[in-house]
């Protein structure tokens, strides 16, 4: 059975709207390389206050979201009442993961098969191309992850590192630092043939990969 979902946008108040249309380019540039566009339709949602994220204690790590909690909002509340759609949430504030008490500033996070969250920063920044550029491969990035990648039995070219997800070694959007972006054309190829192969038989039958 062929996958069907919606992917809807949602941003942080204060999130301009160019900003929320470049990440609309972004999802449409990660379903024309996976050949999802006739199962993914993308849509645009609304802003989140996300006051209440906010980190109050821990001098260095104060006003910064916590990114946890907003993917456990993103994931089991939010989505659970709206199980129709993959939501994608527009971070203009810098978030923090925690893994093992350690806290670590993040560009992007996701839950598989549920929900992404990614920094897209001040409206200002849009006019730097390289931030433009990391914005696009994070959100494919982290598509990848809500659709997936990488699966278990994948054994060769995978890089285990920070996080719960597994990442690729090669020059691929799952490569687990934003640093690739210099060896990536995001028009020509965005992921390895693995991860892409992985991704299309997703789309495809509904399993995972
Ligand atoms: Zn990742
Ligand atoms: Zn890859």
């Amino acid at each position: 059975m062929s996958y069907k979902k919606e992917i809807r946008i949602f941003w942080q108040v204060g999130v301009s709207r160019r900003q929320v249309d470049l990440v609309v380019s972004a999802v449409k540039l990660f379903l024309k390389h996976t050949e999802a566009e006739d199962k993914i339709t993308v849509k645009i949602g609304e802003a989140i206050d996300l006051r209440f994220f906010k980190e109050l204690n821990y001098f260095f790590w104060r006003g910064f979201l916590n990114g946890n909690r907003i993917m456990d909002y993103l994931s089991y509340g939010h989505q659970n009442c709206n199980p129709d759609f993959h939501a994608i949430l527009l971070a203009r504030s810098r978030f923090f993961m925690a893994v093992d008490g350690k806290k670590k500033m993040v560009n992007g996070l996701a839950e598989k098969g549920r929900a992404a969250l990614v920094f897209i920063d001040q409206p200002g920044r849009l006019k730097n191309p390289y931030a433009r550029k990391r914005i696009t491969l994070t959100v494919i990035h982290e598509l990848g992850h809500v659709f997936g990648l990488i699966s278990e039995k994948r054994k060769e070219d995978v890089l285990l590192s920070f996080g719960r997800y597994r990442h690729c070694g090669r020059n691929c959007a799952m490569y687990p630092d934003t640093g690739i972006i210099d060896y990536l054309d995001l028009e020509k190829r965005i992921f390895c043939p693995e991860c892409r192969l992985e991704l299309k038989n997703f789309f495809s039958t509904g399993n995972e990969p």
